[in-house]
């Protein structure tokens, strides 16, 4: 890999050629602020990690969704209980709440990304047919153990050429890959008119972005290349041929400190953490009361896109 910092950087997900500027260096408890900086595009406000020195190496052991005992059996069993009565709620209270919603039928789900299953497991429980890609060997064997068609593939489509899926997810997935309208563009061809795609990745646009800044903890420099933006990932998904059905945000019940007590608080940590405490009851009481839930309150951000 070239760690040389480019002169000009096409954004990932708006396509713009001369928008991408530098905006800061990233910090993270493990690269301690070295090897990363953030470009951030002024077109679409999409951010893209560029590496100035070699971070790879920790990404198979640390990476949560690689641990089977990250996900308790009793959670997966509640997860599936809650998913079984979801179609009794509109869709409207559901996507405040969750993700990743599985649309209102069931059929073939392609997973991408998998991990370990976790939501594969979930699917199957509710009458999905369950199927996935994975990259890496040992969460994909655990995959196929517990009866899912786990094939480890980069190219989802390709791995199951001339499969359709009624239903394809990215679970924060979407923020790993190196050109993600690649990705979009290939699990198209495994679409038809009725297929939904789910995809949800960390809101760059979101309030606890903003306050966070460089220690925000969904930037993780050894794993996030891409940090999309409402205006970003539906830009991209129009680019891919896709065509934007809903776009929702969801906020997070616990704040991202992990990185700044590590950090050992420096000040201008304290006055981002007083902002997000704001903004937690703020979004939190929005979506307990059923107001609009804005870009602002996103810690995460879900968009269902059709063909
Ligand atoms: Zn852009």
């Amino acid at each position: 890999m070239d760690f040389k910092v480019p002169d000009r950087l096409t954004c990932p997900a708006c396509g713009s050629v001369e928008a991408m500027a530098c905006a800061f260096p990233i910090r993270s408890a493990t690269t301690d602020g070295k090897g990363a900086l953030m470009f951030d595009c002024a077109d679409c406000g999409t951010g893209r990690t560029v590496y100035t020195e070699d971070l790879s190496g920790c990404y198979e052991e640390d990476y949560y969704s690689y641990s089977p005992e990250g996900y308790s059996s009793r959670r997966k069993f509640l997860k599936g209980l809650m998913y079984k009565y979801l179609k009794f709620l509109p869709r409207s209270i559901s996507h405040r709440w969750l993700t990743v919603v599985p649309p209102g039928r069931t059929g073939k789900v392609l997973d991408v990304g998998c991990g370990c299953g976790n939501s594969l497991d979930v699917w199957k429980r509710i009458g999905w047919q369950t199927f996935g890609t994975e990259i890496s060997e040992a969460p994909a064997k655990i995959c196929v153990a517990n009866g899912h068609d786990v094939r480890l593939s980069f190219k989802p489509a390709e791995a199951f050429a001339g499969s359709t899926f009624e239903w394809i997810t990215l679970d924060n997935v979407l923020e790993h890959v190196e050109d993600p309208g690649e990705l979009l563009a290939e699990l198209k061809t495994a679409m038809t008119e009725d297929s939904v795609m789910t995809i949800c990745v960390p809101n760059y646009g979101g309030t606890p972005s903003r306050v966070f800044g460089r220690y925000w903890d969904a930037i993780l420099p050894e794993q996030h290349l891409t940090h999309f933006t409402r205006k970003g990932l539906e830009a991209l998904i129009g680019r891919c041929g896709l065509r934007v059905k809903a776009t929702s945000f969801q906020p997070r019940f616990h704040l991202p400190t992990d990185n700044v007590a590590r950090f050992g608080q420096p000040a201008e940590l304290e006055t981002a953490q007083a902002l997000a405490q704001k903004w937690k009851k703020s979004a939190v009481a929005r979506l307990v009361t059923g107001g609009r839930m804005t870009e602002a309150d996103g810690y995460f951000m879900t968009i269902e896109a059709t063909l």
